[in-house]
C-alpha cells in the first residue's frame, strides 16, 4: 500500500510516498481503510524523532483514524465490514486495575498509534477491535479526523475532570490551535466564560469570531492582570495549560482558590518552577490528562452532533502535501486543525 512514511528522523521533507507492507490482521484486529486523518504537533514529534515510542523505519506518522473496515479478525464480534468507524489512538494492556475500571489513558502500559504502532498516514491501517467507536452518523469523516484526539481530550479535560459548568470562568492558552480553538467552543457551548489567548494579531482576528469573552496576547507581560481584572480579582476556576514551562506560574496566579489548571502539553518547556506555598494556600489543584477513553469519545462526538461543535478548519488537504503542512506547524501559521484526505493516496 501507500503511505507517508520516512526512513530517518528529521526535517518535514523526511516525508515521502512510499510504498509499504500491507497491514495483515490479527484474530482480534480490524484493517480499516482510511479516509481521514488530521495533523497534529504529536507527528512533528514523532517525526523529528523527540516522541517517546518504540519505531521501526520506514516509520509512517499519525493518529487520527476515520475510514471503513475493510475486514475483520476471526474473533472479532462486535463490528462487520463496511461499517464507518473512528479508532481511539491509545489502547491499554487490558489487565491492570485502570484498564479493568475502563480508565485505559491511565493504564501502567498503554501504548499510542504512531508511537507503538505504524500510524494513519496510510491507505490502510490495523487497530484491535477493542479501539473502534461507532460515530454519530451526521458527522462527516472530515469533521470527525478533526476530533477524534484533540476534541477528546478537550471533553476530558473540561467535562469529566473539569466538571464544566456555565458559572465556570476557563482559560485556554493557546487558543487558536487544534486543542484550544474545540476548548474555546465546547466552553462557549456551556455557557461558561472563557478567556483566550492567541500569539498574534492574525490570529486574534481568527478566535474573535469563537465569541471568546476575552482574548489576551500570549506573550503580554500584562496578561496575567488582564486576566485577574477580568474576574474582578477573583481568577479563573479552570486553565487548560498546553505550554507548560514558564507558563505554569502563570496559570497558578490566575486560579481562583479551589481551581484547577489541566495540564496536556508542554510547548514551553517539560520542567516548571512554582510558587509551592502560593499553591497549597490557596488549594489549588494540578491535573494531568492525556487522550480520552472510548467512552469519552463517544460522548464527545454525541455531544457536537447535538450541539453543532465543528473544527476551525484550516485546510483540508491531499495527504501527500503532508510535509508541506508540518513545515508551516512548526513555524506556527496553522490556526485551527489540518485535516489530511487519504483517499488520495488510493488514486497514486
Ligand atoms: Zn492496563
Amino acid at each position: 500500500m501507500k503511505a507517508i512514511a520516512f526512513e530517518s528522523f528529521g526535517p518535514p521533507d523526511v516525508l515521502k510516498v512510499m510504498d509499504v507492507e500491507d497491514p495483515k490482521i490479527e484474530d482480534n484486529e480490524v484493517l480499516i481503510k482510511v479516509f481521514n486523518t488530521s495533523l497534529n504537533r504529536l507527528d512533528l514529534l514523532v517525526r523529528s524523532g523527540k516522541a517517546r515510542g518504540q519505531f521501526t523505519l520506514p516509520h509512517i506518522p499519525g493518529q487520527d483514524i476515520v475510514g471503513k473496515i475493510e475486514k475483520v479478525g476471526s474473533s472479532v464480534k462486535n463490528f462487520t465490514e463496511g461499517e464507518i468507524v473512528v479508532a481511539n489512538p491509545l489502547w491499554g494492556c487490558g489487565k491492570c486495575e485502570f484498564c479493568l475500571s475502563g480508565n485505559e489513558t491511565m493504564c501502567l502500559n498503554w501504548k499510542g498509534v504512531s508511537l507503538h504502532s505504524k500510524g494513519s498516514y496510510a491507505e490502510y491501517i490495523k487497530v484491535y477491535e477493542k479501539m473502534l467507536i461507532r460515530p454519530p452518523k451526521r458527522l462527516s469523516t472530515v469533521d470527525l479526523a478533526a476530533m477524534i484526539l484533540t476534541y477528546s481530550t478537550v471533553w476530558r479535560a473540561l467535562v469529566t475532570l473539569g466538571n464544566l459548568r456555565s458559572d465556570m470562568t476557563v482559560m485556554v492558552w493557546g487558543a487558536s490551535g487544534g486543542v484550544g480553538s474545540f476548548a474555546v467552543k465546547l466552553a462557549k457551548s456551556f455557557n461558561a466564560k472563557v478567556i483566550a489567548s492567541v500569539g498574534s494579531d492574525f490570529k486574534r482576528e481568527i478566535i474573535k469570531k469563537l465569541g471568546p469573552d476575552l482574548i489576551v496576547d500570549t506573550y503580554s507581560d500584562k496578561a496575567v492582570n488582564e486576566i485577574i481584572d477580568f474576574t474582578e480579582g477573583r481568577g479563573v476556576d479552570i486553565v487548560l495549560e498546553i505550554f507548560s514551562g514558564a507558563n505554569l506560574n502563570c496559570s497558578i496566579q490566575i486560579l481562583k482558590p479551589g481551581g484547577k489548571i489541566i495540564v496536556f502539553g508542554v510547548l514551553q518547556g517539560i520542567k516548571s518552577e512554582i510558587d509551592v506555598m502560593y499553591f497549597y494556600r490557596r488549594d489549588l489543584r494540578i491535573l494531568g490528562t492525556h487522550h480520552a477513553n472510548n467512552w469519552e469519545i463517544l460522548k464527545a462526538l454525541e455531544y457536537a452532533d447535538k450541539n453543532n461543535i465543528k473544527p476551525l478548519v484550516y485546510d483540508v488537504a491531499d495527504i501527500k502535501n503532508a510535509s508541506y503542512y508540518h513545515k508551516l506547524m512548526e513555524e506556527n501559521k496553522i490556526y485551527g486543525k489540518v485535516i489530511f484526505d487519504n483517499t488520495k493516496l488510493h488514486e497514486t
